[in-house]
């Protein structure tokens, strides 16, 4: 289910785009680190033509799982991005995938939505850590490339 746009609808007035993109459609294919999409991302913008552009205003949200860069906690987050814009060009080397009346508008979500997500999410801004070990954040890149690694096989790659 893409978000599709038909070029002929769209007359002098703008149009507005409602709904709901599920999480396979959005999948950006790396690996899972600290941060999943839990939820499908929810769109409301409208779309205005000026030529061969094409101007999107309004609103992204998607839920996320994280855990925490600091002390894998696993919580819930949500990431808002409101408000949201972007122009797209209908022709030109980048030009967005259109067939025939029909222009592609997924590789624009889900474009801004993986590059707004947070590198390094905190279940608090406040977090300290590992309550032990009294040490500043630490690097769990070994851990967001495993997978299904649990926290306790985390914390034994700590080496304390
Ligand atoms: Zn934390």
């Amino acid at each position: 289910m893409p978000v599709l746009l038909n070029l002929n609808e769209l007359t002098e007035t703008p149009i507005l785009l409602e709904g709901l993109l599920p999480v396979p459609e959005l999948d950006w294919g790396g690996p899972e680190d600290l941060v999943a999409l839990s939820g499908p991302l929810h769109y409301r913008f409208t779309v205005r033509r000026e030529g061969e552009i094409l101007l999107l205003v309004g609103a992204l949200t998607v839920d996320l799982d994280c855990l925490c860069a600091r002390c894998l906690k696993p919580f819930r987050s949500r990431l808002t991005l409101d408000p949201w814009s972007v122009q797209l060009e209908l022709s030109g080397p980048e030009a967005i995938p259109q067939v025939g009346e029909l222009a592609d508008l997924t590789p624009c979500l889900r474009e801004d939505t993986v590059l707004a997500l947070p590198q390094r999410p905190l279940c608090a801004p406040d977090c300290s850590g590992w309550p032990a070990s009294g040490r500043s954040p630490t690097d769990f890149s070994d851990a967001q490339t495993a997978g299904q690694r649990t926290v306790w096989s985390a914390l034994d790659k700590l080496k304390f």
